[in-house]
């Protein structure tokens, strides 16, 4: 994670100056973005991952790394799969746990780093990633990928929504290219596709263009 300091403390401040929303990074941050509603909690799961789940795109037990109140994990767990969520958010994790309990499914929601994921009990067949990776550093993506790998099944695909830099504006999170995501899932990847999609926000205009990205884990790192 990004570390904090005076430097980042200006640019938030700056930031609310200015009147953008703040963009979280440390785990402080996510937390206390839980205690109201952060604007990529829209109370469902995105069109990108109910269309990855209708096309039969999921395989093997899931796991939806940042899963935040959990849409997407309960998603897999309705579909019938075995399903776990992790995000270092307590509050969220709360969250989708009692979600799961009011709707009758059953999930897994751990408090766990996207950034340990070698610690988890795996193989998954699956990776859900809705808007994680495009918090993260430059250094923590190379990790995260690592870490994907350990934990993938071989053949195993992992399923991307990120701000794309056809965005415009300054607001959410950094944009990413199509070229940073493929520069990411080098060694022991297969991109499959990186293609135009749509990640929707419960705030003005609630929606911004994103990349879905798949990446399928080979045999060798
Ligand atoms: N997937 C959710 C949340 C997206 S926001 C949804 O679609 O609604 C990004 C999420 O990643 C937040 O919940 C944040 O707490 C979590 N997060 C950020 N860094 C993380 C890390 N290193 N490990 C696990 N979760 C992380």
């Amino acid at each position: 994670m990004s570390a904090g300091g005076d430097s980042d403390e200006r640019a938030t401040s700056e930031r609310e100056a200015l009147g953008a929303p703040v963009q979280p990074r440390s785990q402080q941050d996510f937390d206390s973005s839980y205690e109201g509603r952060p604007p990529w909690d829209i109370g469902r799961p995105q069109a990108a991952f109910v269309d990855v789940v209708e096309s039969g795109g999921l395989s093997g037990r899931v796991l939806d790394v940042g899963c935040g109140t959990g849409e997407h994990v309960l998603l897999a767990a309705a579909a019938g799969y075995d399903a776990t969520g992790i995000d270092l958010a307590w509050a969220a994790i709360a969250q989708a746990t009692e979600k799961a309990r009011q709707r009758g499914l059953e999930a897994t929601f751990l408090v766990h780093d996207a950034l340990d994921l070698a610690s988890l009990s795996g193989p998954f067949g699956t990776v859900l990633d809705s808007g994680l990776f495009h918090v993260l550093s430059d250094a923590d993506r190379t990790r995260y990928a690592e870490q994907l790998h350990r934990v993938v099944t071989p053949g195993g695909r992992c399923y991307l929504l990120a701000f794309s830099d056809r965005q415009s504006g300054e607001w959410g999170p950094r944009r990413v290219s199509e070229q940073e995501l493929r520069d990411c899932f080098v060694d022991g990847w297969r991109i499959e596709s990186v293609e135009p999609a749509t990640y929707e926000v419960n705030l003005h205009p609630g929606r911004a263009e994103a990349w879905l990205t798949t990446v399928v884990r080979t045999e060798t790192p």
